[in-house]
């Protein structure tokens, strides 16, 4: 395939965005070669600007798990638009998302409205600090949390892509606050805490880590944080950005039956538009202003486009529960399929998944943390990367991400990615 237009729509874009790209993760720094500019999208396949169709394994990073362009969102998004676009005052649409949102997941009372996962995780940790009174946080190498200055430590897949786990421009006075932990690790979690008693506010984790590839907690992981956090007054936050209402309709919590204090959502619940949002029970919500003390605002949160969109999002998940077995099937016969064709051609691997997260490491060792997910072969990974895109195969071009599974892929599809990653993989 070729992709001639998108390299000269790319070398037209880096004369005036830096890098020609306005978030990292979408440059080819780490595989080479230039990105794929999108005309298009539809249900499985991307449509790029020189006419190419290509099955799409990410998924604008994770919402649009129905597939692209899904009509009852898209219609919700018309519908609203001729409405009027932004208000800056309430509306019935948040109060109707806040509730299906807060049905849906266990174990919280409230819920605000935020515009990307960044600011969820922000808010919830300066939320849970003015609640907890004390500075510090811990959070695991390899996480991602959005890129807020608190987070930039060892802050997984762009920053890793990039060779920048942290970033200049984070202060020393913030860095200090951020105790960095292993993953997978409990006598490290508990090490830190008691290196630095009664000043630790938060936990932060990914419950199921999708920054780093795909890390599902081992057994017992979670209930840990969770008993460490009840008996040190710490609070424990489950940044649900990547698996809320991915792994299940209440994500994590329930899949794995953990309760956090604070949850974190993006990604799904805005159907793909710039959606994150907070929730937790009632005494820590109304913490925040205009309640309480903490301080949080957005001009564009609630935005009627927004809501309208995850509405319908999360009503079609809510009224069709049986989508996440389906997806967890697709996503054991893609595994299944690439397992049995790389085992074939000799190649090093260890594939992880959970539920409709995906994601190969060429490395035999089992992938546990950070540190398990950086020996995998790069070289590999290029190989692979580019041979999928000979194909028409769309993965993020960075060997620290996750594939994400849509219901709009059929098993054609998988049956397609798994013969041309037959084919690729014949050349490593
Ligand atoms: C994507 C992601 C974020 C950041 O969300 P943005 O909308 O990109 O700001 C935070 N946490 C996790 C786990 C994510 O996957």
């Amino acid at each position: 395939m070729l992709y001639k237009r998108s390299s000269q729509l790319f070398a037209e874009a880096e004369k005036v965005i830096p890098g020609g790209v306005n978030s990292p993760v979408r440059a080819f720094k780490a595989v080479g070669g230039t990105p794929i500019f999108v005309k298009s999208a539809k249900g499985a396949y991307l449509y790029d600007e020189d006419g190419n169709r290509l099955i799409d394994y990410i998924n604008s990073w994770g919402p649009m798990i129905l597939g692209h362009a899904y009509e009852p969102v898209v219609q919700a998004v018309i519908e609203k638009a001729k409405l009027g676009t932004s208000f800056g005052m309430p509306t019935e649409l948040e109060t109707q998302i806040a509730a299906l949102a807060v049905a849906m997941v266990p174990n919280i009372d409230k819920i605000r409205f935020v515009n990307s996962g960044t600011e969820a995780c922000m808010s919830a940790v300066r939320l849970a600090r003015g609640f907890a009174k004390k500075d510090k946080i811990i959070k695991f190498a390899g996480c991602y949390h959005g890129h807020s200055d608190s987070f930039l430590i060892q802050a997984g897949s762009g920053a890793i892509t990039f060779g920048s786990p942290n970033s200049p421009g984070v202060t020393a006075g913030t860095a200090k606050d951020t105790l960095l932990a292993t993953y997978n690790d409990l006598e490290n979690v508990a090490a830190l805490i008691e290196a630095n008693k009664n000043e630790i506010a938060a936990i932060i984790v990914e419950p199921v880590a999708g920054n780093m590839g795909c890390i599902p907690p081992n057994k017992g992981f979670l209930e840990g944080l969770r008993q460490m956090c009840t008996d040190n007054d710490i609070l424990l936050i489950f940044d649900e950005v990547m698996t809320g209402f991915r792994l299940a309709a209440g994500g994590v919590q329930e899949l794995l039956n953990v309760n956090a204090d604070i949850v974190c959502f993006g990604k799904v619940i805005g159907g793909g538009l710039p959606v994150g949002a907070f929730a937790a029970r009632a005494e820590i919500m109304d913490y925040l202003a205009p309640l309480g003390p903490v301080y949080q605002a957005g001009t564009l949160s609630g935005n009627p486009l927004a809501m309208a969109a995850g509405l319908a999002m999360l009503q079609a998940l809510d009224s069709d529960r049986a989508i996440f077995k389906r997806l967890e099937d697709k996503t054991a016969y893609l595994a299944a399929g690439i397992d049995k064709v790389l085992k074939a051609n000799n190649v090093t691997f260890t594939i992880n998944t959970i539920g409709s997260m995906i994601s190969i490491h060429f490395d035999a060792a089992r992938v546990v943390d950070f540190q398990t997910a950086a020996n995998g072969d790069n070289e590999t990974f290029r190989k692979f990367f580019h041979g999928l895109l000979q194909e028409g195969i769309y993965i993020a071009p960075s060997a620290y991400e996750t594939w994400f599974i849509t219901d709009a892929l059929t098993y054609e599809d998988l049956d397609f990615t798994i013969r041309a990653i037959d084919k690729i993989s014949k050349t490593f």
